[in-house]
């Protein structure tokens, strides 16, 4: 997969270097590219916004260098999937990023101030796809934040950046099962600490029963925490018994 970033920050995406994300640059997996937005701006102060049209406070991201460096980033006809961080933006979701993660390449596109001149998303839409995407409701400061959370969401479904490919699939909100679900509590050793022990189930090496509790402890979970996804599951007998006990 190739990832190309365009900011007025390069140095903000340093801990695309670290851990996982880092081994899988290192190794080829991830072929990723950051650019600075101020190349692309051509007056001596390197100047990339402008005051907003129509008044109002703050600053706006101006076109033209954005325009330029998207055809650099993406020549055409050349074809990438363009993400733009906003608030205004299609939620951000796990069944996003594993439609991310099957894309031969992603381009992402950092706003800052206001945000970006609403023709450049226009003028890119006409040769590329773009979405315009928000990590939740709030607002940062800028898009790059926002695009490390989006990159190490989808680098991490990508086959063998990790050691052990099962623990995506176990997930909360990972495609099948938990799609909809929190997964619940988890434990390691010792089996006794501070007084409290770890379920004796997990310790019984009866695969189906621990699968049982596992399921019921997401389901319990997400009933508590986020009722709102409970109906989107196919719930079985033993589900509906789990959730009223
Ligand atoms: N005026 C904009 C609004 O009210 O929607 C907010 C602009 S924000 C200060 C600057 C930049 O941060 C945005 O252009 C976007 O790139 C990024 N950003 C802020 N909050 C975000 C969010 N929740 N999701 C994705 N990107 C966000």
């Amino acid at each position: 997969m190739r990832l190309d970033i365009v900011t007025i920050f390069p140095e903000y995406f340093a801990p695309l270097d670290v851990s996982l994300l880092g081994k899988a640059r290192r190794r080829g997996d991830v072929d990723m590219h950051v650019h600075d937005l101020r190349d692309w701006a051509h007056d001596r102060h390197r100047t990339v916004d402008d005051t907003p049209y129509g008044g109002g406070p703050g600053m706006v991201m101006k076109p033209e260098p954005w325009g330029e460096a998207l055809d650099t980033v993406v020549p055409p006809p050349s074809r990438a999937r363009l993400v733009v961080p906003t608030p205004s933006g299609r939620p951000f979701t796990q069944e996003l990023a594993t439609e991310y993660a099957a894309e031969p390449w992603l381009v992402f596109a950092c706003g800052r101030y206001e945000g970006i001149d609403a023709r450049v998303i226009e003028d890119a839409r006409e040769r590329m796809p773009v979405d315009e995407v928000s990590i939740g409701d709030y607002v940062l400061a800028g898009g790059e934040v926002a695009v490390l959370v989006i990159v190490e969401a989808v680098t991490r479904l990508l086959p063998g950046v990790l050691g052990n490919a099962e623990s995506v699939s176990d997930d909360s909100f990972a495609p099948g099962r938990m799609e909809a679900l929190l997964e619940g509590p988890v434990y390691t050793k010792p089996a006794t600490w501070r007084g409290r022990d770890v379920p004796e189930v997990l310790m019984s090496g009866n695969h189906a029963a621990i699968a049982r509790w596992r399921r019921d402890q997401a389901l319990g979970r997400t009933a508590e925490r986020r009722p709102e996804l409970i109906a989107r599951n196919r719930l079985d007998e033993a589900d509906r018994r789990a959730l009223t006990e």
